[in-house]
């Protein structure tokens, strides 16, 4: 079980010295468990269509170059919505034919990159359609075949419980709405005009999002596809990807919703979509990282403060921004471990779980009940292997912590593998100016 190789994990990774008064924090990804999810996904959606499937995976969700290596070793690509992406993918070496570029904001420069390189290009709005013609012009005239390219429409079915994660509302920054006044008919000739463009792309959603809407976000842009392709005569939307979102039960340790029920889901509300005649595109990030990731924290000083019993501990705001700025929508399971990093027991003790940084809010959990903790302990964030470690929040210039993939050898050892190694010191000034020291002295 999953829990049983994270308890191993932990045991180990104390014994190993992971975590150490130079680096009293550290990161877990269970290697197993993600290669499991990476092969879940692809079996969800081959039990559904026979047509080809790019699981492209959303890289802003664990931006770590050995991550994208192990996901693209799992037959996934990669979506990318940045220059340090791309880079990021293409150093892990996911081949520009499986990477799709969706950033809101492309230049120039990034849309003739993309272009050049053969990288599918999800284009975000009429500017930047408009944009892409003479480059797309040019390079056919160069003799070149110019990547896929697609329009991100969004199809306004609503939002979740998470307004900052809510893509397809009415008022939404994301793709052409495809609701508003004289959209739909300017998107239909917009494909008309433009026989190389090939896809529609949604992203209905993320955390918080129920999957009965996002089922109906795609179905609208299938509809949308069969009305520019009856409207073309021919086949011309040949792809559709219908973006990631799937959400994190971040309650307990069960692994739900799967990939299974939502590909059965969008099978069973948009057949058509299935049947062999569209290739689609995903791009899951949350869902295929987020449970197989563990951050851990060493306990530093434990008191009481107006009775409550607060534990101050080394993770806070630096690897958990979301949930320490709003913690109603981000809430973290905490799992106690003894100095020697095996479970902790005893009765449960309503205790505030504090961060290192210098500001009130920086809290993991308020009043959790957990076995009294003591200094010397380790605090576990449960389910932080998306969003989270590689997030860094650079409060306080805390350190990014090292991570570490895990996996257990038959014999049952332990075998920990350097994702990232902890940040230096010397790397923090490199990063806060510091070849540029006497910049703002008069000399
Ligand atoms: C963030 C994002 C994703 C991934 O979303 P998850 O909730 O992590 O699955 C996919 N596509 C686009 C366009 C995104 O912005």
């Amino acid at each position: 079980m999953a829990s049983d190789r994270r308890d191993q994990a932990v045991r180990a990774a104390v014994a190993h010295a992971l975590l150490s008064d130079s680096a009293p924090v550290a990161a877990l990804l269970d290697t197993a468990g993600v290669r499991a999810s990476a092969a879940a996904l692809r079996a969800a959606f081959a039990a559904v269509t026979d047509a080809p499937v790019l699981h492209a995976f959303a890289v802003k969700a664990a931006p770590l170059v050995p991550v994208l290596r192990l996901l693209r070793e799992e037959g996934l690509g990669a979506e990318v919505a940045s220059p340090g992406e791309l880079a990021l993918a293409r150093a892990a070496g996911v081949p520009p034919q499986l990477t799709v570029l969706d950033s809101p904001a492309k230049t120039p420069t990034e849309l003739r990159e993309a272009l050049t390189l053969g990288t599918a290009v999800n284009a975000d709005n009429p500017q930047e359609l408009a944009r892409l013609d003479p480059l797309v012009a040019a390079l056919t005239g160069a003799g070149g075949t110019p990547p896929p390219v697609g329009l991100r429409v969004n199809a306004q079915v609503g939002g979740g419980s998470i307004g900052a994660l809510s893509t397809a509302t009415d008022t939404s920054k994301f793709g052409v709405p495809l609701r508003d006044d004289g959209a739909r008919e300017w998107i239909v000739r917009a494909f008309l005009e433009r026989p190389w463009l090939t896809r529609l792309h949604t992203h209905s959603g993320s955390q918080g999002v129920p999957l009965a809407l996002m089922a109906t976000g795609v179905r609208a842009v299938y509809e949308l596809a069969e009305e520019i392709n009856a409207a073309a005569g021919r086949h011309q939307v040949d792809t559709v990807d219908i973006g990631g979102g799937l959400p994190v039960n971040f309650a307990s340790e069960e692994e739900t919703p799967t990939y299974a029920r939502y590909a059965r889901l969008l099978a069973d509300e948009v057949p058509g979509l299935f049947d062999g005649r569209y290739g689609l595109v995903t791009e899951f990030g949350r869902a295929l990282l987020a449970k197989h990731g563990t951050v851990l924290a060493r306990v530093e000083y434990t008191k009481t403060s107006g009775g409550r019993p607060v534990a101050v501990a080394h993770a806070g705001v630096q690897v958990a921004t979301r949930t320490v700025y709003d913690p109603a929508s981000w809430p973290l399971r905490i799992v106690a471990y003894d100095a020697a990093g095996r479970p902790k027991s005893g009765p449960p003790l309503a205790q505030d779980v504090a961060g290192p940084a210098c500001f009130a809010g920086d809290l993991l959990a308020v009043a959790r009940p957990l076995p009294r903790l003591e200094p010397g302990d380790v605090v576990a964030a449960l389910d932080t292997g998306a969003y989270y470690f590689a997030h860094h929040y650079a409060y306080n210039s805390l350190p990014r912590p090292g991570v570490y993939g895990y996996e257990l050898e038959p014999d049952g050892t332990v075998r920990f593998a350097t994702v990232r190694s902890p940040q230096r010191p010397a790397e923090i000034v490199a990063e806060s100016g510091g070849e540029h020291r006497d910049a703002l002295v008069r000399r």
